[in-house]
């Protein structure tokens, strides 16, 4: 296929919206359905209100999105739709992030969790085609996490990094392991290495997980090539490569947290003003990059600031918008979708 016209039908923003089916405990308490898909683009929640008389009533709320997955479409649909058409552009230096949006429990991990692996398979394919066979390309992954707007290595034993940049727009993090991926079976292992090191406290794994941001990596590099004896000088280089493009798979943490700036407890009033600044300035950077603002303020945040060679150049944005279908989640379903309605 030819890539270079297919790069050009590709959005710089694409945002989309996946709702998940109601969960067993849903069903259990007989919660009522209240997020319908009438087609492929658009979504009404019927929100559930009371009057002062105390009878009921719904009110309807109507949104446009990208695209809008409902509980029938597949983990491969969503690839397809979100991801596959972003791979080919990757190996002509964009930088692509790929965000999933939401409460704690919306489905954003089930929705992240196999995207890279899917991206690595068609990355390396890539690689193999006749356009890059000899370019020496090879694919790198790393995964970390921002907690408390500190960043820490999952697969290099939670290691606390630093970011630093380089005076040219480029990010980086000391200190951060990356890894070359030959064979695209080992990025499965590599996901769950990293995400059994996800930040787990006294009150169990998912509730902590949903405080964090999970940041995992995919670059395609450059290598020199070695010829048989004769080494290059820079040693460095010839290791590590340089960067042609990467994609971002961010996992963020639940949208809700960003409240908890009020809770009774330091530590969490502490993330919660942490999470809703990432969140706010993350909402501003892309809708900066959408009207093609030349200053993009991503100084508001640690998120913003790690994922700053992201957003110049030549860039791609997927915001995946995950949703409870319940009427208990009706509050918390809007304000996504408000969320992502302002990116957009
Ligand atoms: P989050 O990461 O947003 O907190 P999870 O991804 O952990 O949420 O999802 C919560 C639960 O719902 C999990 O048990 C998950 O398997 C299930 N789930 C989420 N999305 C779907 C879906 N589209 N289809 C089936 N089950 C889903
Ligand atoms: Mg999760």
């Amino acid at each position: 296929s030819d890539n270079s016209t297919r790069e050009h039908n590709v959005a710089k923003i694409k945002v989309v919206v996946r709702k998940r089916p109601l969960n067993k405990k849903e069903l259990a308490k007989n919660e009522d359905d209240v997020v319908s898909v009438s087609d492929y683009a658009y979504l009404t929640v019927h929100e559930p209100k009371l009057k002062v008389d105390l009878t009921a009533y719904v009110e309807k709320h109507d949104f446009c999105f990208d695209a809008v997955f409902d509980e029938n479409v597949t983990n491969d649909e969503v690839y397809r739709d979100t991801v596959e058409p972003i791979i080919p552009t990757i190996f002509e230096r964009t930088k692509a992030t790929c965000f999933a949006y939401g409460q704690t429990g919306s489905g954003k991990t089930y929705t992240m969790q196999p995207l890279p692996l899917r991206a690595a398979e068609d990355l390396v394919r890539h690689l193999h085609q006749p356009l890059y066979r000899n370019q020496n390309f090879k694919l790198w992954l790393s995964y970390f996490e921002i907690y408390g707007g500190k960043l820490f290595d999952l697969l290099g034993d939670r290691k606390k990094l630093l970011m630093r940049e380089d005076g040219r727009q480029q990010v980086c993090i000391v200190g951060l392991q990356e890894f070359e991926v030959s064979d695209v079976q080992i990025v499965g292992e590599f996901i769950e290495k990293g995400n059994a090191a996800r930040s787990t406290g006294s009150t169990g794994a998912n509730e902590e997980s949903s405080r964090s941001h999970a940041i995992l990596q995919l670059a395609i590099k450059k290598h020199k090539e070695v010829k048989e004896g004769k080494r290059n000088n820079n040693k460095n280089e010839e290791r590590s490569g340089k960067l042609v493009g990467k994609i971002s798979f961010i996992d963020l943490a639940g949208s809700e947290r960003g409240a908890d700036t009020t809770d009774n407890d330091r530590q969490t009033r502490i993330e919660g003003a942490e999470i809703n600044k990432s969140l706010l300035a993350l909402k501003e950077c892309i809708r900066a990059l959408d009207n093609d603002q030349i200053h993009i303020p991503f100084r508001g945040s640690k998120l913003t600031e790690v994922l700053r060679d992201s957003f110049v150049g030549n860039s791609k944005t997927v915001m995946i918008s995950c949703i409870s279908p319940g009427a208990g989640s009706c509050e918390h379903t809007l304000n996504t979708l408000r969320y992502a309605d302002r990116v957009k």
